[in-house]
């Protein structure tokens, strides 16, 4: 290779999206890159019909089924087109022109859903707390009507920083976007009819959307669909319709393995304590101002907050780059900062994050 080595000197990685991923995903990713296991091919050369990416494909979809806990009553898909594209799918699938569907309004993203299924049929907001800027999570529908097509709601709330804490059952089939927090925790997957989540948060690198959905909604299909936005005919090629994104999918499969052998309940514990000492410390500090106030809403993987002062938001940006802290500006629409804590974050980082908050607060006060 004609590449020269140089020592990489790897930041602390708070993006919201992309997200960080495991070194040895990476380290695997890259040699795979170079050649897929002795192959002679890089996994960027290999076909998407033949035997070592049917092998790669199989393998994700059994570790999707251990890790959710699933059995063979649900479909495993590898989609294009991001989170935004299932928002489209999701009503041009199972939404009838005269037909209703429940959207729960709890941020920018379960808004933007809501306003794609309203491209083919109708929409009822069940909750929403739109009118606080969704700074906290709306309550949960007591009663939700038996007429909706589906119910879809938000499980983690990536730019405001709140989280459905279970996964609630419900008497219409229940979608879930979960982009921003699969396998953050144990949780009851079955209580889904369908989930997905954009892989680049906390399975993969972006290119690819993990798609599962129980084999009966397949027969639910409200409209005839070009064969490639129909879940029906997608899960009947098995994910290849067209050129599969393999190098997406590989990467998946090795944030998946990388996944199983930490373990659910480890990466859950270990989520947790990281979520509590960076709460704990965002509301100790005085120059910080936590955007989600109730205990129970709060995020285990997004956590956002304001600078009390904007004088000192730039500069507590700063001082993170200067620390080799990167990824903790807010969304553009919230402003501020975000943290996000995905599995792929270490504890050791967010004790580093803490610190740096710490030794912040003391440089501006004196
Ligand atoms: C990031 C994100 C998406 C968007 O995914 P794209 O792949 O950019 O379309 C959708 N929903 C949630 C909850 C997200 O966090």
């Amino acid at each position: 290779m004609l590449m020269k080595k140089r020592k990489m000197n790897r930041k602390l990685n708070f993006n919201a999206g992309p997200g960080a991923l495991p070194a040895e995903v990476l380290q695997q990713a890259a040699a795979a890159v170079v050649e897929y296991n002795n192959s002679g091919l890089s996994i960027l050369e290999i076909s998407h019909r033949g035997t070592a990416f049917a092998n790669i494909i199989e393998e994700s979809k059994q570790l999707v089924r251990e890790l959710c806990e699933l059995d063979e009553d649900y479909e495993i898909l590898w989609m294009h087109g991001g989170g935004r594209m299932q928002f489209c799918m999701i009503p041009m699938n199972f939404l009838g022109k005269d037909d209703f569907a429940g959207y729960i309004d709890s941020d920018h993203w379960s808004h933007s859903a809501m306003e794609y299924a309203k491209f083919y049929g109708n929409v009822q907001v069940l909750a929403s707390s739109a009118d606080d800027r969704y700074n906290h999570l709306p309550s949960w529908p007591e009663f939700i009507p038996a007429h909706l097509s589906y119910l879809h709601y938000t499980s983690n709330n990536t730019i405001y920083g709140s989280q459905w804490q279970t996964v609630p059952k419900c008497n219409v089939p229940l979608i879930a976007d979960m982009s921003s927090d699969i396998f953050c925790s144990k949780r009851d997957y079955k209580n889904c009819d369908m989930f997905y989540a954009a892989v680049q948060k906390n399975v993969g690198a972006a290119g690819v959307t993990l798609v599962v959905i129980r084999k009966d909604m397949l027969q639910r299909i409200k409209r005839s669909l070009p064969s490639m936005l129909d879940y029906k005919a997608q899960a009947n090629e098995n994910s290849i319709l067209n050129t599969a994104p393999v190098f997406a999918i590989y990467t998946a499969l090795l944030t998946l393995r990388w996944t199983k052998a930490q373990g659910i309940d480890s990466l859950e514990k270990e989520n947790r304590q990281k979520a509590h000492i960076l709460y704990e410390e965002v509301e100790r500090n005085s120059l910080f101002n936590l955007y989600v106030q109730n205990k129970e809403d709060r995020s285990l993987m997004n956590v956002c907050f304001t600078a009390i002062d904007p004088a000192t938001e730039k500069g507590f940006l700063k001082f993170c780059e200067e620390r080799n802290i990167s990824g903790v500006k807010g969304h553009r629409s919230l402003g501020g900062f975000r943290v996000s804590l995905y599995n792929a974050v270490t504890m050791q980082a967010t004790e580093q994050l803490v610190t740096a908050m710490k030794e912040y607060e003391h440089s501006v006060s004196i």
